[in-house]
């Protein structure tokens, strides 16, 4: 399930070592966002081994020459503001030998998602199909699935398209579409195609070279999809917003 490719961190012996009798737990909510001491509601310790943790210190031995493994500690937690249940995966290990300890960021699940971090973006402005599309593929991208992101990105794209009044068939025409009546701008049309490229080649691959896309190409996508999404959604509804409020302070707009 968990992929520990976090970066082992060394730190005086014990000092970072996680208490399984803590009642609380302190983190940023990956449901609500809010930064909250989280109720523990379950915990237990599991030993480190190969199959477990973030695996062997690499060239640290116990006194008997053995690796030395971080055992993980795992909570079950409740947020106490939007009363989600959470899972904590935190990892230590110590060399009393050399008196160091090492542990690595904690982990939490389900992965939280940054794309639209709520209280930044008029979340109100984006239909909910495509703010679904950009959570799932901002998920798939943090759970190491970048093809499951594209196909999304590419789904978000479509549906924006639709949305926006494009009657033709394909996407490439869609987009050319809007950007011919000035939905659009071409420097949009041009992310927009991008993203398209990027979701067409996973989804129908060459078989030639069938892992043209790699991860920085979906993270790119994904960064043009957003930039759209602004222009077309978010940055109207706030001129709207602006402009209601400089009315009501009696500004004379044509100055
Ligand atoms: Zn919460």
């Amino acid at each position: 399930m968990a992929r520990w490719r976090r970066p082992l961190i060394k730190v005086p012996l014990g000092t970072q070592k996680p208490r399984l009798e803590a009642p609380k737990f302190q983190l940023t909510c990956s449901i609500c966002n809010a930064d909250v001491d989280a109720t523990v509601v379950g915990k237990c310790l599991t030993g480190g081994s190969e199959l477990v943790g973030p695996g062997a210190v690499p060239g640290a031995t116990r006194a008997d020459g053995a690796p030395i493994f971080l055992d993980v500690y795992s909570y079950l937690v409740r947020c106490t503001r939007c009363h989600s249940g959470l899972l904590v995966l935190a990892a230590y290990g110590d060399d009393q030998a050399n008196r160091v300890g090492y542990t690595v960021e904690p982990m939490l699940f389900p992965l939280p998602t940054t794309a639209f971090a709520t209280s930044q973006l008029a979340r109100d402005a984006i239909p909910d199909p495509v703010l679904e599309n950009m959570r799932q593929a901002e998920l798939a991208l943090a759970a190491g699935a970048p093809y499951g992101a594209a196909l999304l990105l590419r789904r978000a794209l479509q549906y924006i398209c639709r949305d926006k009044g494009a009657t033709k068939h394909g996407l490439a025409d869609q987009i050319a579409e809007l950007a011919a009546t000035n939905v659009i701008t071409p420097h949009l049309a041009g992310l927009a195609s991008r993203t398209k490229i990027v979701g067409d080649l996973v989804a129908h691959p060459d078989p030639k070279n069938p892992f043209a896309i790699d991860d920085e190409d979906v993270v790119r996508a994904r960064r043009y999809t957003e930039q759209f999404i602004r222009a077309v959604y978010i940055e109207p509804a706030e001129l709207i917003d602006f402009e209601a409020s400089l009315q009501s302070r009696g500004v004379n707009r044509k100055r």
